[in-house]
C-alpha cells in the first residue's frame, strides 16, 4: 500500500526534476520540517484541521494538505532509497502496542 505510493510519488518527483542532482539526507529533513512548519501556518491563520482551500489555481492549501505534503517528501525518499516502508510501518506499529501507557513518562 504505503510502497506503491511510495513508488508513485517518487516516480513523479524524478519526472519533475526534483532528483536531477543527487540529494543528502539532511536536505530530506529539511523539506519535511519545512512542510510541518506549512500545517503550522495554517493552524495559527485559524484553519480547521480537515479544511482543504484552493488559492493560486486551484492548488489545495490547509493543515491537512500540508500534512499530506510531509508525508509525501517521506514518502519520496523512501522511493529513492528503496525502503519498504509497509514493512517498517507495521513493524513499528505492532511494536508501539506493547509498549506501556505513556511510556517513558513523559508530558507528550
Ligand atoms: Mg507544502
Amino acid at each position: 500500500m504505503l510502497n506503491e505510493l511510495a513508488k508513485e510519488i517518487h516516480v513523479n518527483a524524478v519526472e519533475h526534476g526534483w532528483w536531477d542532482e543527487e540529494r543528502g539526507f539532511p536536505e530530506i529533513i529539511a523539506l519535511c520540517h519545512s512542510e510541518l512548519s506549512e500545517a503550522l501556518e495554517e493552524y495559527r491563520n485559524g484553519r480547521m484541521p480537515d479544511e482543504v482551500y484552493r488559492e493560486n489555481g486551484g492548488k489545495p492549501e490547509g493543515i491537512a494538505v500540508e500534512m499530506a505534503d510531509c508525508m509525501i517528501r517521506i514518502l519520496d525518499w523512501c522511493g529513492k532509497a528503496g525502503i519498504d516502508i509497509d514493512a517498517i510501518m507495521r513493524e513499528k506499529c505492532d511494536y508501539n502496542r506493547t509498549r506501556p501507557y505513556r511510556h517513558g513518562g513523559k508530558k507528550c
